[in-house]
């Protein structure tokens, strides 16, 4: 069959259930993912014709996306600011905001890093020259610690980028430490996961971390009507979902876990539910941290929260 008619019947197929922008996605992300062609393909060769062998693979995808199986789970990974990841249905797949989160903190330690360099003086000038240290090279040694990591994506994408930290990872789920273990392997990082629960942390650890980070569960049962169906029914329901009466339950076990954990003027960086932000900033304000702020995802919603340990 040719190429293009394939494209015709994913959206004949597709388009009453996705926006057509995303059908497209779908099927040049399987084009890439099975055929190893680009996307201009079918502007350069519009009548490539796909063999029996070649097809069968995208219309086994079509089959599953029409149950709106998340694509990620179907070809079985998902991409994460530069890196590619393993994903199943024991972990949630990575998000965009949650890469905003990671920029946030990769940006602050190069500006924490350039202000260092500035402030240092230079002995051997030539050295320097020889030997600059790349910007996301942290000049100290850190220690950092993913809470309720899933795949692993913050883990492994810190760990690659600040290549002296010292990473730690935990989840309660074992299927999910699996999958974060083959990534951080895939990605050439080394990390210390850790199977614990968040709410039982304080028996677990006693580490001084420069940073903490994490994305914990924070969807209300109330908010579930919001919730797609390829989220709802696919993704790990432990990884989504807190009860309506003590929504901020896992952050306040994070909170106080940190308080303990963190190194005077360590950070925690949070993933947050966007209608709970000034809810979350009142908890850790009665927990005593300081300098909290709120940052906003690139949908205009209240994402992602910082602040320093008392
Ligand atoms: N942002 C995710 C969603 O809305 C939720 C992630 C989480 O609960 N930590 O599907």
């Amino acid at each position: 069959m040719l190429l293009r008619e394939i494209k015709h019947i994913f959206h004949k197929e597709l388009d009453a259930l996705f926006p057509i922008e995303e059908v497209d996605a779908f099927f040049y992300r399987c084009v890439e993912h099975y055929l190893k062609l680009e996307r201009f393909v079918l502007a350069v060769r519009p009548e490539l014709t796909l063999t029996k062998e070649e097809e069968q693979p995208m219309f086994e995808v079509l089959s599953q996306l029409k149950q709106e199986r998340p694509l990620q789970y179907i070809l079985g990974e998902a991409h994460f600011m530069d890196l590619e990841l393993k994903v199943n249905e024991s972990v949630l797949i990575p998000r965009p905001e949650t890469e905003e989160l990671v920029q946030w903190i990769l940006d602050d330690l190069d500006a924490e890093h350039t202000r260092s360099v500035i402030s240092t003086p230079l002995n051997d000038p030539l050295t320097e020259t020889l030997h600059p240290i790349p910007i996301t090279h942290h000049p100290k040694p850190f220690t950092l610690l993913d809470i309720g990591t899933g795949s692993g994506c913050i883990a492994i994408a810190l760990a690659k980028h600040i290549p002296q930290a010292k990473v730690y990872a935990l989840d309660v789920s074992e299927e999910a430490l699996v999958v974060a273990q083959e990534n951080a392997k895939n990605n050439q990082v080394d990390i210390t996961f850790l199977h614990q629960d968040i709410l039982e942390l304080e028996l677990a650890l006693e580490l001084d971390f420069d940073l903490i980070v994490s994305n914990p569960p924070y969807v209300r049962e109330l908010e579930k009507s919001e919730i797609k169906k390829n989220v709802k029914e696919y993704e790990p329901e432990t990884a989504l979902f807190v009860p309506d009466e003590d929504p901020l339950l896992f952050y306040r076990a994070i909170a106080e876990f940190s308080k303990r954990n963190l190194k005077k003027n360590g950070t925690l960086y949070l993933e947050i539910n966007q209608y709970l932000g000034e809810e979350t900033k009142a908890l850790l304000k009665a927990h005593n941290f300081s300098e909290i702020e709120l940052r906003k995802d690139l949908f205009g919603n209240d994402r992602m929260l910082k602040t320093i340990v008392p």
